[in-house]
């Protein structure tokens, strides 16, 4: 049996988090988000000792499932691909949706949000590596979706999110990245309504250092803190 020590493994990527942005002199405002996809309530609970405060789920049953045991509540970053038939489970449970991806899943949350009278935060998922296993909006189309969504008043776009490239092409990654920087500082400049880009969403375990010297200021750790994942069941 190999014993991970969850809260070493926080402490490790804090001091990682720390010791880059000091490397490239940047602040270090960035926020870890705890993937628990398959991970057990008792490991969920265990990170939450160690200063993490953001916990992100990628399936709507298992999100479900956990979160009346886990106390006290996390800030809940929803950051899977997310079926408009399922939106009615989440849309006021979670705090940030992190994958928005297509109209017809905007309509649905609108409509939602609407009848709930409750806003919405949401970061646009960007597939900037153009791989096609991946969803998400193609960066030259993101400004038309941003105007697709004009009457969707209760949506508050806070920024991008990108899943970094399925290579060891540790450039080719860098170079995404980087993209996905400047695509944010490009739709800042529009100043849209409901649309910020405070929160540039990318690092996971393999790629996080890389996203923060590129200006990421939310990585998503799963593997890297928990271990590698055992399948619950689906
Ligand atoms: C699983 C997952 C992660 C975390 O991946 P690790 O490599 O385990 O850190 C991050 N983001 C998304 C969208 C995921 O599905």
């Amino acid at each position: 049996m190999i014993i991970i020590s969850i809260g070493d493994n926080i402490l490790k990527i804090k001091e990682n988090i720390d010791n880059t942005c000091l490397k490239t002199g940047r602040k270090n405002d960035i926020k870890i988000v705890a993937v628990t996809k398959y991970v057990s309530i008792d490991k969920i609970l265990e990170s939450l000792k160690y200063g993490i405060d953001d916990i992100g789920e990628s399936k709507v049953q298992e999100f479900l499932n956990k979160i009346d045991h886990i106390q006290p509540k996390p800030n809940y970053h929803f950051i899977g691909h997310l079926q408009t038939n399922k939106v009615k489970y989440i849309y006021d449970k979670v705090d940030l949706i992190q994958s928005l991806d297509r109209i017809d899943l905007a309509d649905e949350l609108e409509k939602r949000a609407n009848l709930a009278d409750i806003r919405v935060n949401l970061l646009i998922q960007i597939n900037i590596s153009r791989e096609s296993t991946k969803f998400g909006i193609e960066e030259n189309e993101v400004f038309q979706f941003i105007e697709a969504l004009e009457n969707h008043k209760h949506l508050y776009i806070q920024g991008l999110m990108t899943i970094g490239s399925n290579t060891e092409d540790k450039a080719k990654i860098r170079s995404d990245f980087r993209k996905m920087y400047n695509l944010s500082e490009r739709i800042k400049s529009k100043h849209y309504d409901r649309v910020n880009m405070d929160i540039l969403s990318m690092g996971m375990t393999g790629d996080y250092l890389i996203a923060v010297e590129e200006g990421s200021n939310m990585v998503r750790i799963g593997t890297g803190i928990f271990g590698e994942r055992e399948k619950m069941g689906g």
